[in-house]
């Protein structure tokens, strides 16, 4: 594992945001430790003949709490999977999922591999192996632990868990269950793909929502006009960036990417830098704004808002001092280490903490779940039913319109939205928006109200460690 001198390991990092939180408690004597502790780690060890040899890959399934099942968190692909990493994103999963009441323990997995190195006929050949190997160990198993994307992984290597599961255990009708993020067609749910990106901005959206919070931090006004610093155009980074500067009328000035960062003040056409990351391979020559070869270093450019979106640790105790912006959200999970966290504090820089801001991810795992559950498609019942409710009013409003003396119409436009009754996709997006406002709700409250916090962060950890309790406590142990 690599730490920087004098910074603990990721997981004692995460350690030591829940004791912050937890010394602010009044728990029952000893509970602290059971839920702050890994219940289990299994590491396996497997071996795939590949290009003429067999190679042997490790592979790292985590459960931090069952205090609810199924348990749920990602699978990772990187070289860079480690126990100790596994272990903190399975704890972060918990905390996770209690804040944003998704109904599942915490669990994280890793394969210590570039995926980048293999073809997908191998990857496929190494994903199968390693569900396997986690499947027969019910490690994935639609009531028990049930995976889901991250760093490296997405919805084809989901659709090979499925398959996997599903040729294991052929009378399992829920079989579905039992992975999410799958591709539409494999079982999966509209607006997975992008749900935490989005989750991101609806955690802006609802921060500005209230000026004293946003006044904290020394800003005003909404999302339109702010510049923001993006860390990392995956998945999450970019999903946040294009829905904030299509949406919100936020400036993406600057992208730092693995090969350095692309900078532009009046703002980056994020759509068209990622074409051009995918077809580059990273920012380097980028017409699109000016190029850095020293990306990190512009984690500390001026900004209203800072995004980190790629991994652990990138603000550390060497930075953390030399950060500038005013506000930043974690849409990767812990960016910020403890010991940066300390520094930020005291400077009054606000963190949205990675435990919410990146939980739009498993908030709309939980419905693809429940939708492999029951069978059916969120909005299938209801959809034409609510649209024909609508034309009734709207065909009365109409021949009142003609009937009566006054001459009024609806505005143009008006109609073809109200009649539209709410698909997949709207409902998804509907949920996310609710669960993301509650959660915010429940955490700024505790920010506000509570003696002893003074952080968004120790206040997440203290909300979600009293539901955890509580649920412990509603099982006698
Ligand atoms: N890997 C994502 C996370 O860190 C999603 C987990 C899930 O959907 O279960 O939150």
């Amino acid at each position: 594992m690599q730490t920087q001198a004098g910074e603990p390991s990721f997981r004692q990092s995460v350690d030591l945001m829940f004791n912050r939180a937890a010394a602010l408690m009044d728990l029952p004597p000893g509970l602290a430790e059971k839920i702050r502790v890994c219940n289990a780690t299994y590491i396996v060890r497997f071996g795939v003949r590949l290009r003429g040899e067999i190679r042997t890959f490790t592979g790292y399934r985590s459960v931090h709490s069952e205090h609810m099942e199924p348990v749920k968190g990602g699978i990772r692909y990187a070289l860079a999977v480690n126990q100790d990493e596994v272990e903190a994103l399975a704890a972060l999963m918990t905390y996770k999922c209690a804040l944003v009441e998704a109904p599942f323990g915490g669990s994280k997995g890793g394969l210590c591999i570039d995926p980048r190195e293999y073809s997908e006929e191998e990857l496929e050949k190494i994903t199968r192996r390693f569900a396997y190997e986690l499947i027969k160990r019910d490690l994935i198993n639609p009531a028990q632990n049930v995976p889901a994307p991250d760093m490296g992984t997405g919805p084809r290597e989901m659709a090979i868990i499925a398959d996997q599961y599903a040729r294991m255990h052929t009378t399992d009708i829920n079989a579905r269950a039992c992975v999410t993020g799958k591709p539409i067609h494999a079982g999966g749910i509209q607006g997975r793909v992008e749900a935490t990106g989005r989750g991101v901005q609806y955690a802006l959206r609802e921060f500005f929502r209230y000026p004293e919070d946003a006044a904290k931090a020394g800003l005003s006004g909404t999302l339109e006009g702010k510049r923001v610093v993006v860390q990392g155009l995956g998945n999450v980074g970019y999903h946040a960036a294009l829905f904030l500067s299509t949406e919100d009328g936020c400036k993406i000035t600057h992208v730092i990417e693995h090969d350095g960062a692309v900078v532009n003040e009046n703002g980056l056409d994020i759509a068209a830098l990622r074409d051009w990351i995918v077809a580059h391979g990273g920012v380097k020559d980028c017409p699109l704004g000016t190029y850095h070869a020293e990306g990190a270093r512009l984690l500390e450019a001026e900004c209203d808002i800072l995004i980190p979106a790629a991994m652990e640790g990138v603000i550390n105790l060497h930075n953390a001092a030399a950060i500038k912006a005013p506000l930043i959200i974690e849409a990767a999970n812990g960016p910020v280490t403890a010991g940066a966290d300390e520094i930020l504090r005291n400077k009054g820089t606000v963190i949205i903490p990675d435990l919410y801001a990146n939980a739009g991810g498993v908030t709309v795992s939980y419905f693809e779940w429940v939708k492999n559950l029951s069978h059916i498609r969120f909005g299938r019942m209801q959809r034409r039913q609510e649209e024909s409710r609508h034309q009734l009013l709207v065909d009365e409003l109409e021949r009142i319109s003609r009937d009566s003396s006054i001459n009024w119409t609806l505005s143009p436009g008006f109609k073809e939205k109200y009649l539209r009754g709410a698909g997949e996709l709207e409902l998804v997006r509907s949920g996310l928006d609710d669960t993301m406002r509650a959660a915010y709700q429940s955490m700024r409250q505790v920010w506000w109200e509570r003696d002893g916090v003074h952080d968004l962060r120790t206040a997440g950890f203290l909300v979600s460690i009293g539901r955890v309790a509580k649920a412990y406590q509603a099982k006698g142990i």
